[in-house]
């Protein structure tokens, strides 16, 4: 997970194309789903938000327009952990083949970690939009500081700003 934030911040914000509705009904094709891995980055569809002049950080818009992408990514999430689940159970076959039952187990442990990971998230997702309720949401948890919209774009569910994730992410390579 070391970068990710780079690679989100760096992320250039256009204008999409077409924009994905938020909510999409499940029809197993997912026209809507990115081609990039949900659990990277939810931002596909999203307009990035445009503060009025003097709009108050975290004011009720904003909070919306996090709740709004928030909502869709845990939708889409559970979605695709639907599908996965259904795909899983039509997969299973016993090969007879040591090899191939040795490549389905491997395929199969993957496809289980890859749940799990979507799993912590869906709960980190439900956590932050706990806190956008509560009025934490955007803020620093480390010093308390203006998370950023385009930050929060990029990694809704951060909890620290850029510097402090920096440094968080420097003592974490030291101590190995
Ligand atoms: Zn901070």
């Amino acid at each position: 997970m070391v970068g990710w934030w780079r690679a989100g911040y760096a992320l250039e914000f256009r204008a999409p194309e077409n924009p994905m509705p938020a909510v999409e009904p499940d029809t197993g094709s997912a026209p809507g789903v990115p081609p990039m891995g949900m659990t990277e980055s939810p931002l596909s569809g999203f307009t990035p938000y445009q503060p009025k002049k003097g709009e108050a950080y975290m004011g009720e818009p904003q909070k919306e327009h996090f709740r709004q992408i928030l909502r869709a990514w845990r939708d889409e999430l559970s979605a695709e952990m639907d599908r996965a689940r259904h795909r899983m159970q039509d997969e299973t076959v016993n090969y007879p083949d040591p090899t191939d039952r040795a490549t389905q187990e491997s395929e199969m442990t993957l496809e289980l970690r890859t749940r799990d990971r979507e799993r912590k998230l869906i709960r980190k997702i439900e956590e932050t939009l706990d806190q956008i309720d509560s009025g934490e949401y955007g803020y620093c948890e480390s010093c308390g500081a203006e998370i950023g919209l385009r930050r929060l774009e990029a990694r809704p569910t951060a909890t620290l700003c850029i510097d402090c994730k920096s440094l968080a992410e420097i003592r974490e390579r030291q101590m190995g």
